[in-house]
């Protein structure tokens, strides 16, 4: 087998990492020898590096087979954001693009094309495609999302099933096969269907390490702990809902907290629904309060939570709905949100389903979803188990884990409760018996004469919820039955009796409020938040500046990386995990500035020999600025109007009066402050803006001595 020792250098040249995920480099080298490849990932496992790579490094153009539009552009405008020549051909673009593009292609200009299949296969197209492959060559086919074509996945696409056609046309073109669909029957029906050649099997875990994982009782206090939840965690989360009207209540609700929050559900026009949507990928809102309309085709990778305030139907659902969560690898907390009342709603619905067959599906998989809600094991163990994969436990990154439940021997109050059951002839519910054992004077235990029972009133040393947690562990352990005629009546089998005849013991696990991990912060850390809070504004701001969500400028861990290893000169930024050597260029100079910036207000050494300043004209966003401020816009209002903070468009002109440009600042400061500020810059040199601003006392801002500093560095130059 050949060795690509090169690998890891074309990484870091295109993408900026320092480091393959798990399995890319295999299956990177088994497109390099041309192999037609199986690939099957989780969400977050890195698959579009696995072609995107490979696409650089081979000659010609690869073709990238993407089922939704929305996903085609995200992953062009990623790529181009690095310098690479791609780009994708749909239904979006008119006649002279196309043609201009087609164009492109042939002039071999470009190394990766997105397409939708139903353009693939087109009796137009397909011509196309022969003369792009006899001019410059198809490099391999790419098929994103494979598991459509098999009708035995999530999302069949009866137009993907034609893709077997390339097969035929262009025998000698490698086929990647990719997905993130886990179960054997689709993986070989993928391989079949696209009549795969000996494939390079690659099968990822599916443990997503980066994920905490919790669960927690649902109940009045739920939506405290959702607040609570967003205000200790950073970043974007998503809050999934069963309902359009829980969807709207609590997103009404969070507004009203002033939680930037917006809805998305079925109900909302497209249009609604497709604002939303960019709003919360660009970082404009914080939250985004959905039903599982929401997330298909998501590809926000720096989503840092998702809340399940709803049961999903089962534990696959669920694992793909909370894996939305840190597709970027960074830590991120899935917490689900549980009671019996979700049970109940689902279970109805399942008594709806005419075939019966459908119905017991149904029934085990709420049953796997319940014993994973209510497990006392680690939550990991519980799901890669339904995935066929054996977890050892102990990941230290989950509720059972971190804080296990502690188990308390609750055998007399097992009988105490079975009992009750008898006695009431395994004719009542829960509730019913709950209440006998209280000794509750309700009207329904005195009409039935329950009052006289040997049972009654002998369990008020404990809870209501007490006794209705024991007896839901009852129920879950398989020592209590219940009908499922949709009055829940609860039946005594084999087991219940040995409990009553104490031949076996009862242990229930006692939950615990769960602590939420405290941050704990030195000094240090704090700063560096500071300077991250910059950073992302900087990012923010070159994003909005470009239309472009803020992740595809850099991602979150490498704004991080910037934080902590601040660092001053080109040679170092480019070192960090994450830039690339076309951000470098691109991005560098304005990072640079920023971390400078930071370390002199915080009176930290800057190396001045090093920085260098890449060129002296303005960037766009400053250009953008510029502009409205010669319209005669005050800073407010260019602030409004750009959706910016007003500092942010002060420093812009600080810039632009040291780079020259026509910035009139007697309209800003007046002339005598100038010149004071003038007078102390001269006698105590370019230090941190605080000493200068004690210095001049409070009728002088930051902002003052801001811009008369770019005009005083300008004539320093
Ligand atoms: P998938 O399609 O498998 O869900 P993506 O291809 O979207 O995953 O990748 C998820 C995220 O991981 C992206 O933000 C991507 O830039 C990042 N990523 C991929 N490979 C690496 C790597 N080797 N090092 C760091 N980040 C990576
Ligand atoms: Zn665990």
């Amino acid at each position: 087998m050949t060795a690509y020792p090169n690998l890891e250098q074309a990484l870091k040249y295109y993408f900026g990492y320092d480091n393959f995920r798990p399995g890319q480099r295999q299956i990177i080298e088994g497109a390099m020898q041309n192999r037609d490849l199986m690939v099957v990932m989780p969400t977050g496992g890195g698959k579009s590096l696995c072609f995107q790579l490979p696409a650089l490094m081979k000659p010609g153009v690869m073709v990238v087979v993407s089922p939704l539009i929305a996903l085609m552009q995200d992953q062009v405008e990623s790529l181009r954001k690095n310098g690479v020549a791609a780009t994708f051909l749909n239904s979006s673009l008119n006649q002279y693009k196309t043609r201009s593009r087609e164009q492109a292609l042939l002039g071999g200009k470009v190394k990766l094309l997105y397409l939708a299949p139903e353009r693939l296969l087109s009796e137009r197209f397909l011509p196309f495609l022969d003369l792009l492959h006899h001019q410059v060559s198809i490099s391999a086919f790419a098929i994103d999302e494979a598991h459509c074509v098999s009708e035995w996945g999530h999302d069949f696409r009866p137009e993907y099933r034609q893709l077997k056609l390339l097969r035929s046309r262009f025998p000698n073109v490698p086929v990647f096969a990719f997905t993130a669909t886990a179960t054997n029957r689709v993986r070989d029906d993928i391989i079949s269907q696209l009549q795969l050649k000996q494939p390079c099997i690659h099968i990822a875990s599916f443990n997503r390490q980066n994920l905490y994982y919790e669960v927690r009782q649902k109940g009045k206090s739920t939506y405290g702990e959702i607040v609570s939840l967003i205000r200790e965690n950073e970043g974007s989360g998503i809050i999934y809902c069963l309902t359009r009207k829980q969807v709207e209540e609590i997103a009404f609700k969070l507004q009203h907290d002033k939680i930037s929050a917006l809805p998305y559900h079925a109900g909302l026009s497209d249009e609604e629904r497709s604002q939303n949507q960019t709003r919360f990928i660009r970082d404009d809102v914080r939250i985004m309060v959905a039903t599982i309309a929401f997330g298909m085709g998501i590809n926000k990778p720096d989503v840092r939570f998702v809340i399940h305030y709803s049961l999903p139907r089962n534990l696959e659902s669920y694992y793909q709905e909370s894996g939305r969560a840190g597709r970027d690898g960074e830590p991120s907390r899935c917490t689900l949100f549980f009671n019996y009342g979700d049970v109940k709603t689902i279970e109805w619905s399942i008594n709806q389903k005419t075939e019966e067959q459908e119905q017991l599906i149904a029934k085990q998989q709420l049953r796997q979803m319940i014993d994973y809600a209510e497990g006392t094991v680690c939550r990991r163990t519980i799901q890669l188990g339904y995935f066929g994969e054996y977890f050892p436990g102990n990941c230290n990154n989950c509720d059972n884990c971190c804080y296990p439940q502690p188990v308390e021997d609750w055998s007399i109050e097992a009988m105490k409760f079975l009992s009750c059951v008898a006695r009431c002839k395994e004719r009542f519910g829960m509730s019913h018996t709950i209440d006998i054992l209280r000794g509750s004077k309700n009207k329904k235990v005195t009409q039935y004469k329950h009052n006289e029972l040997s049972t009654y009133g002998i369990g008020k040393d404990r809870t209501v919820d007490e006794w209705r947690m024991l007896g839901r562990s009852l129920l879950h352990q398989g020592l209590l039955e219940q009908t499922n005629d949709g009055y829940s009546v609860l039946k005594l089998n084999a087991l219940s009796w040995e409990v009553m005849r104490r031949q076996r013991t009862v242990s229930v696990a006692i939950p615990v409020k769960p602590k939420v991990p405290e941050l704990k912060q030195n000094a240090k850390a704090a700063a560096a938040d500071m300077l991250m809070y910059k950073l992302r504004s900087l990012r923010k701001e070159l994003a909005d500046a470009q239309s472009v969500p803020p992740y595809v400028i850099f991602p979150d861990s490498t704004l991080r990386l910037m934080a902590q290893v601040q660092p001053q000169t080109r040679d170092d930024f480019g070192k960090l995990s994450g830039v690339g050597s076309h951000k470098l260029s691109q991005y560098g100079d304005r990072f640079l500035a920023e971390i400078r910036l930071y370390r002199q207000e915080q009176g930290l050494s800057i190396s001045q020999g090093k920085f260098t300043p890449g060129n002296n004209s303005p960037s766009s966003t400053e250009l953008q600025t510029l502009q409205l401020y010669q319209q005669g816009l005050s800073i407010r209002e260019i602030a409004t109007q750009r959706n910016l903070r007003p500092t942010t468009i002060v420093r812009h002109l600080c810039d632009l009066i040291e780079k020259n440009q026509s910035v009139d600042i007697n309209q800003l400061v007046s002339k005598e402050k100038q010149q004071k500020i003038l007078q102390v810059l001269e006698s105590l040199g370019d230090i941190s803006l605080t000493p200068i601003k004690e210095y001049l006392g409070d009728s002088y801002s930051f902002d003052d001595i801001r811009l008369v500093r770019g005009k005083w560095r300008r004539q320093k130059h």
